[in-house]
């Protein structure tokens, strides 16, 4: 058989591209891993989040806002997202720094100036002295992550497409007009490959020959540790701090932190590093109340970025037949729905007019230029 699509990776970027595609075509994805959403999409801190990002993607973004809203029917059981808020806090000094947020304010999702002491009463953990300015942002929401991977995978099952773990993509060939991509155990065919492999996307261009788009993944650390006594969890605001891209948010009863980290690396299964789990405790005890006697849960994941910064979709314009969906950076999850209709639009030749701009400038030519590179 000769698949329409054959789709490597299964995070949301695969997921949701398989399902979009299914639709139509037949559809074969393959993970390398046991699980599908095993790498960075099982790792990050699910929040749909309007105003973050470069322009485009705070477009994409806006225009995601439906599909997490109101889902295709049957897509999911529960909620995709709930509401959350996002409550930035800025230390005497810093102030400014709340202005460019504050000019990012969309009307439909607006941001606004808060008092400190309305700050401390939403985050009363937070130390007085470190609060001498505050904005809160009330559109931003948790993701079900979970509920949306799985809503696309079962969907593009539903729509006939065949998901195979355990298939890491080993080598590609392309003969008569055919791609035969190949596994440890097996051998398939298809006449188009989408490459939606995360932070190895550039790893499997180069099977194919592709040119690099540069990109680079960049690891990100979360911990899990205990709320304070008496603190309600559920009402509680995401916390991010100006003057650096350290963030708090409640996770089931409990506090996640992450320093925001973004340390260059290869592609891996990442995993925290102790030092930087160190330096992160230090901060938390210093600009909050909270009292880290135990890390419960710590991890690491890969958010890959072009130079850019904004997600790289679109044919290769050298080697045919092979599709880019890469670089979602720090966004893969909330982009998803767009992305993936995009996905669809350009591989079946179905883009409106309209789309064109737009999918013009997440086309992967950018990347050479951005990048200057050819390898
Ligand atoms: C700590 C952290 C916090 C984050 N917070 C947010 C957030 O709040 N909101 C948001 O929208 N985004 C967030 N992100 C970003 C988001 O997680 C990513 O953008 C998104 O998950 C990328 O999805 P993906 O499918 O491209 O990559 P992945 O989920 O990594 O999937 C790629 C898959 O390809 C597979 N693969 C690779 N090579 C091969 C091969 N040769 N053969 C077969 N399979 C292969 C891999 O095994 C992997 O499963 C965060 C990320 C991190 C790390």
């Amino acid at each position: 058989m000769i698949y329409d699509f054959l789709v490597i990776g299964g995070g949301i970027a695969g997921a949701s591209a398989a399902y979009e595609l299914a639709a139509d075509a037949s559809v074969l994805l393959l993970e390398a891993e046991d699980t599908t959403g095993y790498h960075a999409t099982g790792r990050s801190a699910a929040l749909f989040t309007r105003n973050y990002g470069c322009p485009i993607v705070m477009q994409i973004n806006a225009t995601s806002a439906h599909f997490f809203q109101s889902p295709p029917l049957g897509f999911c059981e529960t909620p995709l997202v709930t509401t959350r808020g996002c409550l930035t806090v800025a230390s005497g000094g810093l102030e400014g720094e709340l202005d460019a947020l504050l000019a990012r304010s969309e009307p439909s999702d607006s941001v606004c100036r808060i008092a400190p002491q309305n700050a401390l009463e939403m985050a009363p953990f937070l130390r007085s002295e470190r609060v001498a300015d505050a904005v809160f942002e009330a559109g931003v929401s948790d993701i079900d992550v979970a509920a949306l991977h799985l809503g696309f995978i079962n969907g593009a099952k539903a729509r006939g497409a065949i998901i195979a773990t355990k298939h890491r993509v080993l080598s590609v060939l392309r003969e008569d007009r055919v791609w035969r991509v190949n596994t440890a155990s097996e051998s398939f065919s298809t006449a188009c490959i989408v490459n939606a492999a995360g932070a190895w996307a550039d790893k499997v261009g180069a099977m194919v020959g592709a040119r690099s788009i540069g990109l680079v993944p960049k690891r990100r650390t979360a911990i899990i540790v205990k709320a304070p006594a008496g603190l309600d969890c559920a009402a509680l605001p995401s916390i991010d701090f100006a003057g650096t891209a350290a963030y708090l948010k409640p996770d089931a009863g409990r506090i996640m932190a992450s320093p925001g980290d973004a340390t260059p690396s290869e592609p891996y299964d990442a995993w925290p590093d102790d030092m930087d789990i160190a330096v992160l405790v230090d901060w938390i005890e210093r600009e909050t109340k909270i009292k880290v006697a135990r890390i419960e849960h710590s991890w690491a994941g890969l958010r890959s970025f072009v130079a850019d910064e904004a997600p790289v979709v679109g044919f290769d314009p050298d080697v045919p037949d092979f599709f880019w969906l890469a670089g979602q950076g720090g966004y893969g999850i909330m982009m998803a729905p767009v992305l993936a209709k995009l996905t669809a639009e350009l591989c079946t030749a179905t883009v409106g007019a309209h789309s064109k701009a737009f999918a013009q400038s997440l086309a992967p030519e950018r990347t050479t230029q951005l990048y200057g590179g050819d390898q």
